[in-house]
């Protein structure tokens, strides 16, 4: 039974509560929360299950295209995720004792399956935070080296160690220093990166590893030139340093392959995933690495632990998820749906060159870039209004996302170009 709520509730829920809420929540907080979504006045209600729809309390429907921010790979509540994961809940919901459980063993050797190349074990999370975090741990701990190379725009995170690789000023500014020996190079330039090698070995820092997107997502999704991934490979070879690519949001299908990597034909040490590894229904995440990068945390079992990452929930919902994205072959389908999706993007903002940049993306992870910030604002709300939701990145804001669920109909691609169509115009 699906709750139902009034819109009268739902004014209660935006307004009232936060009224309620003044006397203890910190004043910042609430013009934040106000202006980014209580003004709105809206609430969702009814989520579609394996599709891209939600509806809210009027009974308009929507187009999802954000995907809550891209964990909504498999649709908002995939019912065999669903199952799995409220099967898990009449057994066990969390422990922390990998002996207990046969699941974290079981997503380990899947991980080990389908992941590229010989990345064999995994270290489980609760987001793409931690297992940054823990990707920067294994790297130092393998190489005892402690520089590390991130590119610009990327982001990775805002705890210390993640927000050390992510590369935009205003978060990292009142939190500095932050981990010492990160060097930001643009992204996609193979040049500098080769430079920032050679000066890393001239003076004596020699790089732990490089840490990078392999399409940046938050940066305002930007494609790796041809080459520059498989470059990025051979020089961290030939300086013994370790690749690791962050898939938090490139991960699960999302860009045409189950992972990224496949897409360039790069096998890092170290692959983070998190966001829709757990179907949108748990929070979850894995770091998994190579042997010999692993074997540290073999020999040092309490170097780096975790209650609840890998929990049996977790677990049960990123089986689920593989197994759907296996089944229904939604990399495929985001491969297929998402050429068809950009073509007829490029198609739609032809002539509005004065407010649209660019348009680029892989698979369904597609950005439109406008001239700037305000326009692309404005283009987002204009799109809400007409029953499509899609929002910004995080690091470039004039660059809004289109990352809808893999499992998003023909029909409503063609309906979100329409009202590109009539948003621009
Ligand atoms: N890495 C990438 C590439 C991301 O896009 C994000 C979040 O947007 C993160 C890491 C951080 O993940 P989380 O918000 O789950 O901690």
């Amino acid at each position: 039974e699906k709750p139902e709520v009034t819109a009268e509730e739902a004014k209660w829920i935006t307004n009232e509560t936060v009224n309620s809420f003044k006397e203890y929540v910190n004043p910042g907080f609430l013009e934040y929360r106000k202006t980014v979504t209580l003004d709105t006045q809206f609430a969702a209600v009814e989520w579609s299950d394996e599709g891209a729809c939600f509806k809210d309390v009027n009974g308009n429907q929507y187009i999802d295209c954000l995907g809550g921010f891209g964990i909504y790979n498999v649709g908002h509540r995939h019912p065999k995720v669903v199952k799995a994961v409220e099967h898990q809940l009449q057994r066990q919901a969390l422990h922390s004792q990998d002996l207990l459980d046969p699941l974290r063993a079981m997503l380990a050797k899947i991980l080990a399956e389908i992941t590229p190349g010989d990345l064999k074990y995994s270290f489980f999370t609760n987001s793409g935070t931690e297992s940054v975090e823990a990707a920067l741990k294994l790297a130092k701990m393998h190489s005892n080296r402690t520089t590390f190379i991130a590119a610009t725009r990327a982001f990775h995170g805002k705890s210390l160690g993640s927000l050390s690789g992510t590369a935009k000023g205003m978060f990292r500014k009142p939190f500095l220093p932050l981990v010492p020996g990160f060097r930001h190079v643009p992204f996609g330039d193979i040049d500098m990166m080769r430079k920032t090698f050679e000066i890393c070995a001239l003076v004596g820092e020699d790089v732990a590893a490089v840490l990078l997107e392999p399409i940046q997502g938050e940066g305002g999704i930007i494609l790796p030139p041809e080459g520059y991934l498989q470059e990025v490979r051979v020089l961290c070879d030939e300086y013994d340093a370790l690749l690791i690519l962050d898939e938090v949001q490139t991960g699960m299908g999302r860009t045409g392959k189950m992972f990224a990597a496949e897409l360039y034909g790069v096998v890092p040490d170290i692959l983070c995933l998190a966001k829709a590894f757990g179907g949108g229904i748990m929070p979850a995440g894995a770091v998994v690495a190579k042997e010999k990068v692993f074997k540290n945390f073999f020999d040092n079992p309490f170097m780096h632990t975790t209650t609840f990452g890998g929990n049996p929930l977790a677990c049960a919902a990123a089986i689920a998820t593989i197994s759907v994205l296996l089944e229904e072959d939604l990399p495929a389908r985001a491969a297929e749906v998402g050429d068809y999706f950009l073509a007829r993007l490029k198609e739609a903002v032809k002539g509005h060159e004065d407010k649209v940049l660019e348009i680029r993306g892989k698979g369904l992870m597609i950005g439109i870039e406008f001239q700037n910030d305000a326009i692309g604002y404005n283009f987002a709300k204009g799109m809400f209004d007409e029953g499509v939701l899609v929002a910004g990145t995080l690091v470039n804001s004039k660059t809004i996302r289109i990352e809808p669920p893999l499992t998003i109909a023909v029909e409503e691609v063609n309906q979100v170009v329409a009202t590109v169509e009539k948003v621009l115009s």
